[in-house]
């Protein structure tokens, strides 16, 4: 990048956040160093950047960056910073230590999705040939998977339908389970520009979030009763002859299936599960089905659930029946909420996933990724557990080592004194990181790794638009790259030139190769297109393939039969019963000024003064009055928080933010239920119980 008259350089890149992945311009000085941002007039943004976004190259050069490694042998003794030699031999020791005792699936691996997908294909692969464990997973365990599992179920691939443009050309939007205001802000240019054409704007929330006051109709549903409101507003269109019939007979399986379950939720009955008026399921129905072009795209409110696929299911559902799938402003998807949510699940860091989307429990998928890495096929090990699983097998010492990157589970995982026990029985756990998170402060070895902004390498956004970060500054001496780190350690392991990758584009042309010809196909994308165009959805097949931004236009699926699988959906209750104890619901969510578990956005000063602490949301009819100490009681534990009394939220539910760690934890108090098949936390529903405290 060239420098101007000041001699200051402006790189271009994305922001490390959300799911929208922003273009922006690194501000880069004559020393090298990042110092500011400037906003990037890309097709995604539009020159747009969030509180997060603008404050994002605050982390670059920041006092708290770790810049050596730290060892301790005991978690009772002070960190010594120590040599990169020491630092691996002393985790490769313990990796062949845990290993030959207890075998190899006793050491496991988590990876994140706020990684460059080069990096998580090389999480998976670490995984599968350096450790040869089936225990590993990623944090995206507790953020897409339930829409990416409801994705695969009806249309064999694993991405929204639609690009974010699509939603400027819609009749009618649909945003479920969704703070797309503080989540993924950028978003709203979309969502109101479509308003501001006529189009209608629903949305479904407990919570009135700052785009649901700006909607025609707000649905306040009562937390973990969205299958039940879906299924009766489907239940209506059916009821008033407003289906695609042509659409459904030409395009889909499973639709009488469906009916007949849709049946059984008449307005009448769904309003009462879910705590709204029978008129609003109506208005919901008539406006999505009366709508020449309509779109819904839901995120983590609709899928941390114990039926998190199904509730995903039942808005697939409503598009399909109506029509709206594969057409310029109809369409479905979902917002990822990580910076690489999309990528990071796509290519072998998930524990039942291989490379290219490959199911690891297909012998012919097994069978090409093999070939691939050049390792007999009995050397690949099988499918192992969710995150939250790993944790409890942690506490049962069936895993007894631990590698992990990009995720702080201190904060991020539900039932914190579960995790807490469970990483606390670890043999030995080393955690890469650029910041001490509060699970790093809890490891072995810290072993420091670059920022965003210190390296290149390709994310996809909700989109599955593939857009590419670029290096803007060298990193501070004594910190590697993830790719580094893996790769050494892997040849310490003895893996010998399997992990011969010295850049990120090695890996990613090792990625592209390994994804050609699957679904996700990525052969037809490189670094020099990316950079020419901006980003390129995949599937890509060839380099002269112009990407996919919007699927199914030609009618067929990703499923041999080229058909929607649609599936009937059955609502059930939450799965911590409410009692006199514990009458209420709680539900937990974001805030704009912060990303994730905090370990990035708490130390970023605009953004701590905007929100320096966690709250909880009540009801005035609970008789708090506002910054009143709260303490907030679940069957796991309990917190307090300063009240934020809002006519707005339901008398039924209350609200709090995740991002910080113990004593204020949300995740204290969340239960660690799971879907049964996306094995996502019911993060969004349990019992609770508010009661005065007296200090904060
Ligand atoms: Fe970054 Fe998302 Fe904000 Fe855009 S909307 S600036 S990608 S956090």
């Amino acid at each position: 990048w060239h420098a101007d008259q000041t001699g200051e350089t402006l790189v271009p890149t994305h922001c490390c956040f959300c799911g929208v992945q922003c273009g922006m311009y690194l501000r880069v000085n004559q020393a090298g160093k990042v110092f500011g941002v400037e906003p990037r007039n890309h097709d995604i943004n539009r020159m747009r950047l969030c509180p997060k976004g603008i404050n994002a190259y605050q982390q670059v050069n920041h006092p708290d960056r770790l810049t050596a490694p730290l060892i301790r042998r005991y978690r009772d003794k002070p960190f010594q910073e120590c040599t990169w030699d020491e630092a691996l031999d002393f985790t490769v020791a313990e990796i062949r230590r845990i290993q030959e005792v207890y075998g190899a699936d006793a050491f496991g691996m988590l990876g994140g999705a706020s990684l460059s997908t080069e990096k998580t294909y090389l999480v998976g692969k670490f995984a599968r040939v350096a450790l040869r464990t089936r225990h590993i997973d990623y944090n995206g365990r507790l953020c897409m998977v339930s829409a990416a599992g409801a994705n695969k179920l009806a249309f064999g691939i694993d991405r929204a339908g639609n690009p974010f443009s699509d939603i400027l050309l819609s009749d009618c939007v649909l945003i479920a389970g969704s703070n797309v205001g503080e989540c993924f802000p950028v978003m709203t240019q979309y969502i109101w520009g479509a308003r501001d054409r006529g189009a209608k704007l629903i949305v479904v929330d407990p919570r009135e979030t700052p785009v649901a006051r700006t909607a025609d109709l707000h649905v306040p549903l009562k937390p973990g009763t969205d299958s039940a409101f879906f299924n009766a507003v489907l239940h209506v269109i059916v009821r008033d002859g407003l289906t695609d019939e042509k659409y459904l007979a030409d395009h889909t399986t499973g639709w009488d299936a469906v009916k007949a379950a849709v049946e059984n939720y008449p307005p009448d009955r769904a309003a009462g599960i879910c705590g709204v008026g029978v008129e609003q399921i109506e208005q919901v129905a008539h406006w999505f089905a009366g709508a020449e072009r309509a779109m819904a795209w839901h995120a983590r409110g609709v899928e941390h659930h114990s039926q998190g696929v199904e509730n995903c299911l039942s808005i697939i559902n409503l598009c399909v029946a109506t029509g709206n799938i594969g057409r310029p402003g109809a369409g479905y998807g979902t917002l990822t909420g990580q910076g690489n949510g999309q990528g990071g699940r796509e290519h072998g860091q998930k524990s039942d996933l291989l490379p290219g989307g490959r199911s690891i429990t297909d012998p012919e998928h097994r069978r090409e990724i093999c070939h691939i890495w050049g390792i007999p096929e009995d050397e690949l090990p099988l499918a192992g557990t969710s995150m939250m699983e790993m944790v409890h097998q942690m506490r049962r010492r069936e895993i007894r080592g631990l590698i992990a990157t990009c995720n702080n589970p201190f904060v991020s995982l539900p039932n914190h004194h579960v995790v807490k026990e469970g990483y606390d029985t670890l043999e030995f756990h080393v955690q890469l990181d650029f910041f001490l998170s509060e699970t790093a402060a809890n490891a072995h070895v810290v072993l420091p790794v670059t920022v965003w902004a210190e390296d290149e390498g390709v994310m996809a956004n909700a989109e599955a638009r593939v857009v590419k970060h670029n290096k803007a500054q060298d990193p501070p001496p004594g910190v590697r790259t993830d790719t580094w780190i893996l790769c050494e350690l892997a040849r310490r392991l003895g893996t010998g030139d399997k992990f011969a990758f010295s850049t990120s584009r090695d890996v990613f042309e090792e990625l592209r190769i390994a994804s050609a010809g699957t679904v996700n196909d990525y052969y037809g994308i490189t670094y020099e297109r990316l950079e020419e165009t901006g980003g390129i959805a995949w599937p890509c097949p060839t380099t002269e393939h112009p990407g996919t931004p919007r699927l199914f236009e030609d009618g067929r699926t990703y499923h041999p039969d080229g058909k929607i699988h649609l599936q009937a959906v059955a609502w059930h209750p939450p799965i911590d019963p409410y009692d006199e104890t514990y009458p209420l619901s709680l539900t937990t969510g974001r805030t704009v000024a912060h990303y994730l578990s905090g370990n990035q956005t708490r130390r970023l000063g605009a953004l701590v003064e905007q929100t320096p602490r966690p709250w909880v949301e009540v009801h005035p009819s609970h008789g708090f009055s506002n910054g009143q100490p709260v303490r907030v009681v679940t069957r796991r534990g309990s917190a307090v928080y300063p009240a934020l009394v809002l006519e707005s939220i339901r008398p039924d539910t209350v609200f709090v933010p995740y991002h910080w760690p113990s004593p204020t934890a949300a995740n204290i108090l969340t239960i660690d239920a799971l879907d049964p098949r996306s094995k996502i936390p019911e993060y969004k529903v349990c019992a609770a119980r508010i009661e005065a405290a007296t200090t904060l």
